[in-house]
């Protein structure tokens, strides 16, 4: 039996199945739903053509001129400090000179003083001639010395290398959410998987049971490593150490991406793990218990322990820190009342 047009009100007969609203529709309904459709390019192609026009209009020259300004103020700051470094040390180099200099003709003075008397006396013994000709001996030395001045001078070179100038990369893949897209891609989660779920500049990390999976932008698994030690209560990625931080019940576990191994780091055992969240330099893990701690670790040269924050500096007495994010020098905490989760 044919069916009707799911317009309502509509009485004839439906001739197929309309792609925008995925309704059986009659022939004059399903002109009119493509005719909408056709409807909404003409917006787009302006959207379109606008975006051509600013690429047009766009001033390259101005964004290079500016840039340009920026890396000459740089050069000219350079400029200014090495003048002042010079400035400065010739300044200390021609004090060290004259107080020299002024010492040997004081010493000079004193030592013609001393033989001028000595000859007007027409009086000396053998001692003060050596001592006489010793001092002359000195003062010899220091004049050479203050002839030598310019070679006590070291010069390093100045250090100027790629990383003096930084010129950062315009990201692409940055998360805009205001224009957020659609849903993408949905993963199928296999019962007993565990819920945490991070990432890092290439994958996706989340247990996908019984495996740890890396999916890459695409959503594609890229490599995966069987989970054998049960409970994951949450994951981080560790830029610094290039590895994935994963929290058991007691135990904090290192993923290599390149090698796929895991490593149990065996350390604070006794402790309940729920949260973690790292720095460039410290992990943070939060513990799982009435009014919660949080446990700094240092990352290198080693993970180990360094400090603990306890209640009520981290929660109150019937909270329990239930997540933490660290991110540009602040550490965030989630806190739950025990009786909200009871
Ligand atoms: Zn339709
Ligand atoms: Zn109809």
């Amino acid at each position: 039996m044919s069916q009707n047009c799911s317009v309502k009100k509509c009485t004839r007969t439906s001739r197929g199945l309309c792609d925008c609203c995925q309704q059986e529709l009659c022939l004059q309904h399903l002109t009119e739903h493509n005719a909408l459709l056709i409807s909404q390019l003409n917006p787009l192609t302006d959207e379109i053509n606008a975006l051509g026009d600013r690429l047009k209009k766009l001033d390259i020259q101005k964004t290079i001129d500016n840039s340009r300004q920026k890396l000459e103020q740089w050069r000219q700051d350079c400029y200014k400090k090495i003048d002042n470094v010079f400035e400065q040390k010739c300044q200390e180099f021609a004090q060290l000179i004259n107080n020299r200099v002024s010492q040997q003709r004081d010493e000079l003075n004193r030592i013609y003083l001393k033989m001028s008397e000595l000859i007007n006396t027409q009086e000396t013994t053998r001692q003060e001639i050596d001592a006489l000709t010793s001092t002359i001996r000195q003062l010899e030395e220091n004049m050479n010395n203050i002839d030598k001045a310019c070679s006590v001078i070291n010069t390093g070179p100045l250090i100027i290398d790629d990383t003096s100038i930084l010129i950062e990369k315009i990201t692409e893949h940055e998360l805009d959410l205001s224009t957020l897209s659609p849903v993408y891609k949905t993963i199928h989660r296999p019962k007993g998987s565990f819920r945490p779920f991070t990432g890092n500049e290439r994958y996706l990390l989340i247990h996908q049971q019984p495996n740890i999976c890396f999916f890459d932008r695409e959503m594609n698994i890229a490599k995966q490593i069987v989970w054998p030690y049960g409970t994951i209560q949450d994951m981080c990625w560790s830029s610094a150490l290039n590895r994935l931080i994963v929290l058991g019940k007691h135990n904090i576990f290192l993923i290599n991406e390149n090698t796929m191994s895991i490593d149990n780091l065996h350390i604070n055992e006794q402790r309940c793990w729920l949260s973690c969240t790292c720095s460039d330099t410290v992990l943070f893990a939060s513990t799982n218990e009435d009014a919660s701690s949080i446990v700094e670790f240092t990352l290198a040269p080693a993970i180990k322990f360094s400090r603990e924050w306890k209640y009520p500096l981290t929660c109150a007495k019937d909270e329990i820190i239930d997540s933490i994010i660290y991110n540009n020098g602040n550490l965030a905490l989630m806190n739950l009342s025990i009786e909200s989760i009871l």
